[in-house]
């Protein structure tokens, strides 16, 4: 593409950007995104200065004018600010405004922040609001004087000493972050579009023309410049007077006559950025002096008595390489995008998560093309957007048909997502449920970390679970190819492993839906592994308790052939407990705490084995009755405690009564 047409489409498209951003309140593409390119428009048009014109976008401020509106002149040029993002660019800064001074004291300065709204300029003549305009194209704005009369802190009258005869007030106006929030949620639940951020709701309510008078009362106006101006010598002393007046000036303004406090500043803005109700983008600094302002002047997109230090983004751009597919432990096939390594807020990023094919397709995301990279807090690293004004050479993304690691069918469930169905017989699946099964909340065994683990599988020596548990210090050691006391601490960790809490062993095994939260629900319900074995998919207590996804899940995981034999295998060689079982088990059991006593010959049981069976319940057994006695159980004889309980009203079981709960409860023991 020649120059001249590549800069002409960049102009057109930078144009189009501004026009849906400004105008229409609802941008196209991303900030970082549009001020990339208007990196590459200002490095195109330095190196060809013939090519250069005064209709660029990097020449002017702000967009079109809406035909929708009146144009109002403003009286003085309403300009952006020059953007930089270190104390270093600030210093170079403060070094200029020195050299073109000529001057050599200390410079007063103040420290405010850059609040991220929409900027509005409010002419007062005779002390009476005349008109309101936004910013519009810097020299022309869009008359919103009708509307600015329902936002919050704009003064109709200028009451009070001091108030010159014309003068242009200038500030930003600003929604809180939860009105944001809520008047999206009325447009989603209304199946409207919502707006993107608090700075586009902003100005999509102050530019629409309906009555929308309960929207419009939600803003704010933050004063914090001048336009014309006549009679006041610094800044400092405006800020002060406009508080008078009734505007309302952030209390976070700060005075000082040393450049060098800006520091300090900014390291408090910074601590304090998310506690504000309101977004801001970082701090402006500006020259106090009205006098020295005027010397320095502006151009026509800024001043250069002011800039504004913005903070350093969470976003960058990269280039999208390749597409990795990985194989998660349900057999899940995940797009993982491999990235030009790129250093977000101290770390180097070089992947990222794709979620799955639908949001890849939804993004219109190619291998090959460039993309914004976003890093928020601890969240994984995501794309955010494509730029698509960039793409060239891009490969589209095909996903397998086989799985990446075993070669099995590639299958697409309900929810559109592609999982391998091979289980343990995929090594990738078999080395992440093996993962889980000896993690912290599971049989929590030492030294068996990815690469042990991998190296177990990779010889054969672990397919199933509870062949770790037949795992010996000669094995490990040649295997992993480490020392026999190394190798002896595993053992002992395996062997210490095997007594285990239900709930940990339910979450061992890796249960869809079933992390540690619910194992112990679980754990809690069933107490123990045989009812647990025998889930009903139809138990509406259950269901009721932990969902009904849940129940599901467990219940076609139990009654796969393969799992039960799994499970059955562990259970031959591990010892459950249940800490729930006095408190849930033994409680609701009938014989619990109870005083009883056995009379005649049971048939089936002996009364030794009867005895313990009880003891093991802590039931009292008792040889006597009285009217401490609660449970009276009779085999085939009937004698004098037969009718002694009879009279004092004994609750009596039969032996047929009695085997159920035997049965029931008796091989737990
Ligand atoms: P800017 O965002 O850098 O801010 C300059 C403005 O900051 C000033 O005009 C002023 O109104 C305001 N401001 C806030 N607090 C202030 C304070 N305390 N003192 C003085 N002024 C203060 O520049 P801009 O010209 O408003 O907007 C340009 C930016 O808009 C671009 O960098 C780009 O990120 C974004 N933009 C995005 C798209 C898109 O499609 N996403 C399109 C056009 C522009």
């Amino acid at each position: 593409m020649s120059l001249i047409i590549k800069i002409e489409k960049l102009k057109f498209l930078l144009k189009k950007y501004s026009y849906f951003y400004y105008n229409l309140s609802s941008p196209l593409i991303s900030d970082l995104e549009y001020d990339y390119l208007v990196l590459i428009l200002k490095k195109l048009e330095k190196k060809f200065i013939s090519l250069n014109s005064l209709n660029s976008p990097t020449k002017n401020v702000g967009s079109f004018l809406s035909p929708y509106f009146f144009k109002i002149k403003h009286l003085t040029p309403m300009l952006s600010l020059k953007n930089i993002f270190s104390m270093k660019e600030y210093f170079i800064f403060i070094k200029k405004i020195y050299k073109k001074l000529n001057y050599s004291k200390k410079l007063n300065v103040s420290c405010e922040l850059k609040f991220d709204g929409v900027a509005v300029n409010l002419l007062y003549k005779n002390n009476k609001l005349i008109h309101a305009a936004t910013r519009g194209n810097g020299f022309f704005g869009e008359d919103i004087t009708e509307n600015i009369l329902n936002v919050k802190f704009v003064p109709l009258y200028l009451f009070g000493k001091n108030v010159p005869k014309l003068i242009e007030i200038r500030g930003e106006i600003v929604l809180l972050r939860s009105d944001f929030l809520n008047l999206n949620n009325y447009y989603k639940n209304k199946n409207k579009n919502i707006f993107s951020n608090a700075r586009n709701a902003a100005s999509g309510i102050l530019r629409t023309k309906k009555n929308n008078i309960e929207f419009l009362k939600k803003l704010i106006f933050f004063c914090h410049s001048y336009g014309y101006i006549k009679y006041f010598k610094n800044h400092y002393n405006f800020i002060k007077q406009c508080k008078l007046w009734g505007f309302y000036v952030h209390n976070s303004i700060k005075f000082f006559n040393s450049i060098n406090s800006v520091k300090e500043f900014l390291n408090i803005i910074l601590k304090k950025r998310y506690f504000f109700q309101f977004d801001i983008d970082g701090i402006v600094i500006k020259i106090n002096s009205i006098f020295k302002q005027k010397i320095l002047g502006y151009n026509r997109v800024f001043p250069f008595w002011a800039i504004a230090l913005k903070f350093n983004s969470n976003k960058k751009k990269t280039k999208l390489l390749d597409v990795e597919f990985k194989v998660g432990k349900s057999g899940i096939i995940t797009p993982i995008a491999i990235l030009k390594p790129v250093n977000i807020s101290g770390v180097n990023i070089k992947k990222a998560l794709l979620y799955n094919k639908n949001i890849i397709r939804k993004m219109d995301l190619y291998i090959g093309d460039f993309v914004i990279l976003v890093r928020s807090g601890d969240v994984i690293p995501k794309i955010i957007n494509v730029i698509k004004s960039l793409r060239k050479d891009v490969f589209y993304i095909r996903f397998p048909k086989f799985c990446p690691i075993c070669n099995n069918k590639i299958i697409k469930n309900k929810n559109n997502l592609y999982y391998c169905n091979a289980g343990l017989n995929c090594k990738a699946q078999l080395k992440k449920k093996f993962l889980h099964f000896v993690s912290f909340n599971g049989f929590n065994i030492f030294g068996l970390g990815k690469k042990n683990i991998t190296l177990l599988i990779k010889n054969n020596l672990i397919k199933n679970f509870s062949d770790l548990f037949y795992l010996n210090v000669k094995k490990i050691s040649f295997f992993l190819g480490i020392g026999k006391k190394l190798s002896s601490n595993i053992i002992i960790s395996i062997e210490s492993s095997k007594k285990i809490k239900f709930s940990n062993f339910i979450y061992s095994l890796c249960i869809k839906d079933v992390g540690v939260v619910m194992s112990k629900k679980l754990a809690f319900y069933f107490v123990f592994v045989k009812f647990f074995l025998l889930i009903d998919i139809n138990d509406k207590k259950l269901i009721n308790y932990v969902g009904i996804n849940v129940v599901k899940n467990v219940f076609f995981y139990v009654n796969s052939i393969k799992n039960k034999k799994n499970i059955l295998n562990l259970i031959n060689v591990v010892n459950i407990y249940n800490e729930n079982k006095e408190t849930k088990y033994l409680k609701n059991n009938i014989f619990y705490n109870k005083n009883i006593v056995l009379t005649g010959k049971l048939n089936k049981l002996s009364r030794s084995k009867i005895n313990f069976f009880l003891l093991n319940l802590k039931a009292n057994v008792k040889n006597f009755i009285s009217k401490n006695i609660k449970l009276l159980i009779v085999g085939n004889t009937y004698g004098k405690k037969y009718e002694k309980a009879k009279e004092l009203n004994i609750k009596i079981i039969n032996e047929k009564e009695f085997l159920f709960f035997y049965f029931k409860y008796k091989i737990y023991y």
